[in-house]
C-alpha cells in the first residue's frame, strides 16, 4: 500500500487525472522556477535551524542569503554571474531580483520572533512514513520544524501572498499533526504556515489542529484509497486550477486542453 503525501491528497482533490499523472504513471512534471526556489529556501532554512539547535547561535542574514543563493544555483546548474535568463523546464528564470536569497533571508529575519512565540527548535526536517490513518490508508511527509512548545512550523514560498483564509483550506496541518503524534506520541498544539512571497513579505498564518480533525482526514483518505484501489481517476476540467498556469499537464497532453479549446 502506497503512503499518501499531502501533495497527493491535494492533487486528488483538485483532479483525479492530475493525481494519476503526478503520482501513478511515473510521468515527471517539469520543475518550475518556483519549485527550485522553494527547494533552495527549505534547504537553507533547515541548515540555519540545525546550526541553531546544535550551536545555540543564529547564522547572520547575509550568511543565510548566500547559502540559499548557492543552493539555488547548484539546483539550476548555472553560473551565478551570468546575466542570461536561466532555461528550466518549459520556461525561464529571468527575474533575478526575486530569488531564493530574498525569500530565505526574509524568513530568517522572522525566526527570532517565531521562536519566542512558539518555542525553540525541537526537531528540524523530520520525516515520517507508513503512519496509519485508517485500516487501509497510511501517510508520509517531512515537517520543517517542530518546536519545544509543540507547534509545527512550515515554510511556504509563494509568487504572491496567500489570500485571506487560504490556510484553512489545506489538508497538510492535520496530516502533519498525525505524523507528529505517531513519531513523538503527542498531538501538536497547532500548525503555523510562514508564507514568504518573492518580494520578501512574510506572513504568519496559524491553523488550529484540534484532534477532532483526524475524523475528517480518515473519511477523506478512506474515500481516496478506495478510488485509488479501483483505478478511478476522474478528470476535473471545471477546477479553478485546470489551466495552463496552474496545471503542468494542460500543455502536456491532457484532453482537458482540447475540451477547453486550448490545443
Ligand atoms: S489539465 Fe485539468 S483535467 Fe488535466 S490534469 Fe490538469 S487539472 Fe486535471
Amino acid at each position: 500500500m502506497k503512503d499518501w503525501h499531502q501533495s497527493g491528497i491535494e492533487d486528488y482533490w483538485i483532479c483525479g487525472e492530475r493525481y494519476r499523472r503526478n503520482h501513478v504513471t511515473g510521468e515527471v512534471s517539469a520543475d518550475s522556477a518556483s519549485n527550485l526556489m522553494g527547494k533552495a529556501v527549505h534547504e537553507a532554512m533547515a541548515w540555519g535551524l540545525k546550526a541553531l539547535k546544535d550551536n545555540g547561535e543564529l547564522v547572520s542574514l547575509d550568511q543565510m542569503a548566500v547559502y540559499a543563493s548557492d543552493v539555488f544555483y547548484d539546483l539550476v546548474g548555472e553560473d551565478e554571474e551570468s546575466e542570461d535568463p536561466i532555461p528550466w523546464g518549459e520556461g525561464v528564470i529571468d527575474d533575478r531580483a526575486h530569488e531564493a536569497n530574498v525569500m530565505a533571508s526574509s524568513l530568517w529575519e522572522s525566526i527570532p520572533g517565531l521562536l519566542v512565540t512558539y518555542g525553540e527548535p525541537l526537531s528540524v526536517e523530520q520525516s515520517f512514513s507508513g503512519v496509519p490513518v485508517t485500516p487501509t490508508a497510511k501517510i508520509a511527509g517531512t515537517w520543517d520544524l517542530l518546536t519545544e512548545d509543540y507547534y509545527i512550523l512550515d515554510w511556504k514560498t509563494s509568487r504572491n501572498s496567500w489570500r485571506p483564509g487560504d490556510e484553512f483550506k489545506k489538508i497538510q496541518p492535520v496530516v502533519y499533526a498525525r505524523g507528529v503524534e505517531h513519531v513523538t506520541g503527542k498531538w501538536p498544539e497547532g500548525f503555523i504556515y510562514v508564507v514568504v512571497n518573492r518580494r520578501g513579505d512574510v506572513r504568519v498564518k496559524p491553523v488550529p489542529v484540534p484532534k477532532e480533525k483526524l475524523v475528517f482526514l480518515q473519511a477523506t483518505l478512506d474515500q481516496l484509497e478506495r478510488a485509488r484501489q479501483s483505478n478511478i481517476y476522474p478528470m476535473n476540467p471545471t477546477s479553478g486550477l485546470c489551466s495552463e498556469t496552474y496545471c503542468t499537464w494542460f500543455r502536456r497532453g491532457c484532453p482537458a486542453a482540447i475540451l477547453k479549446g486550448a490545443a
